[in-house]
């Protein structure tokens, strides 16, 4: 792909400028009828959901790596809404327009691209985490149904969703081979969510235990025992999802801004501090050497080619950024860094918000399959070493 910035490219920067000084003002952040509103205007423009066919509610756009770098960049400057956040749109969307039926992609994605219908994701169980293949919660076909019974763990945001995508066993094979990817209403009788309170008091995650709950025939996607090809594909967009170039870009634009802001005992503030000018310059050249990665591998997708082992190299370098961000703003923060976290929110990051990415720094080495199983099969699907 080719980065500079051609006459076609400022001019496209400025109608998305004009766009969005139009239709948005951070003060609207967390009004959702104006937030709907605004995606609404930004699909219509061509901004939003770009590859998705617009019979699903999408913009239909061919993939164009570099007007899509601008309007991540510009959104975000201006703290405006983009997709829908949560696995449904990031995860389920793709999967679907990957694997599903007509009928799946019709009926499932407009409403997740809305924000109508949130979904949550149920892979890990209690006793399968990174060797997912082991997992035994089971889906039995009845009628025209499947009736399913276990328990998953882990779910983010179960309990604020309405539907969960899940692995289950309904075939004899033994593991991968026996896995079907099954799409489940949560609302039921046959169906318990009871949110998990963490340390620092939030409650992002969730049990989920099926007795005897039950879904459609045709809420599954792809065919009975296809469930791990399925998955993968899902694994791939999270991958990117958790380990986003833009984010990395962004925390460190963040970072720049606080050590203007503090002021240490050695040097005034923390941008004239030699030791933390060092280290700054030191990660900068890893945070743009990923963005140059995202900007490969967005090339890749343009082109229709197979991205490999990046996505994986993209989540693990993400987590790594992000540590190296938060290890440096805490010593920017001093004791402010042990503040109680808050979520985020656009707009400038206040010291409880440097706690929650601090937080987050961790967590995301674990979410979405752990840095120890990336590197695992960086090594061998990435540069052919043997199988330990
Ligand atoms: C923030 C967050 C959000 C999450 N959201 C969801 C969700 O929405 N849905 C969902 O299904 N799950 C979710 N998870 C669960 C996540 O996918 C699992 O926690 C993860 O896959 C690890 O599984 P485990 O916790 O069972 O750890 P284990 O698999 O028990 O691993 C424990 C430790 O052993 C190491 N290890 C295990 N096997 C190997 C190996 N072969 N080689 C080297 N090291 C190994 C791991 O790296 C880890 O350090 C979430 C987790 C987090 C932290």
């Amino acid at each position: 792909m080719d980065l500079t910035d051609t006459d076609e490219v400022l001019a496209f920067a400025e109608e998305v400028r004009s766009f969005l000084a139009a239709e948005w003002s951070p003060d609207r952040s967390g009004d959702s009828q104006a937030e709907r509103r605004f995606r609404a205007a930004a699909i219509a423009r061509g901004y939003l959901y770009r590859h998705v066919p617009a019979r699903y509610g999408g913009a239909e756009h061919p993939r164009d790596g570099r007007r899509e770098q601008v309007i991540i960049d510009l959104f975000t400057e201006a703290c405006a809404p983009r997709a829908v956040p949560g696995v449904g749109s990031a995860l389920l969307v793709p999967t679907l327009l990957e694997h599903g039926t007509d009928w799946q992609k019709a009926r499932f994605i407009p409403p997740i691209l809305t924000g109508e219908e949130l979904w949550a994701q149920g892979y890990s169980e209690p006793e399968a985490g990174s060797d997912l293949a082991s997992l035994t919660t089971r889906a039995v076909r009845s009628g025209d149904g499947w009736i399913i019974d276990g328990a998953k763990i882990w779910s983010s945001n179960a309990h604020r969703a309405r539907f969960m995508f899940a692995l289950v066993r309904t075939e004899a094979s033994p593991r991968h081979a026996g896995l079907s990817y099954l799409l489940i209403d949560l609302h039921q009788t046959g169906v318990t969510v009871r949110p998990i309170r963490q340390m620092t008091g939030a409650d992002g995650f969730c049990e989920v235990r099926f007795e005897r709950a039950v879904t459609p025939a045709d809420w599954i996607v792809g065919a009975p025992g296809e469930g791990w090809k399925v998955s993968h594909s899902t694994l791939k967009h999270e991958r990117d999802f958790v380990g986003s170039a833009a984010e990395s870009r962004a925390q460190f634009d963040d970072l720049i801004r606080l050590a203007r802001s503090r002021m240490t005992v050695e040097a005034g503030t923390g941008l004239a501090d030699p030791v933390i000018r060092q280290r700054l310059a030191a990660l900068e050249g890893r945070v743009e050497a990923h963005f140059c990665m995202g900007q490969h591998q967005a090339t890749l997708a343009e082109e229709g080619r197979d991205a490999g082992a990046l996505p994986m190299l993209n989540k693990l370098t993400g987590t790594l950024l992000m540590q190296e961000v938060w290890a440096i703003a805490a010593d920017l923060l001093e004791e402010d860094a042990g503040v109680t976290p808050a979520r985020e929110r656009p707009g400038p990051r206040d010291t409880a918000q440097w706690a929650e990415l601090g937080m987050r720094s961790l967590s995301r080495a674990i979410a979405g399959g752990t840095s120890n199983i990336q590197r695992d099969i960086l090594s061998i699907r990435g540069l052919g070493l043997p199988k330990a």
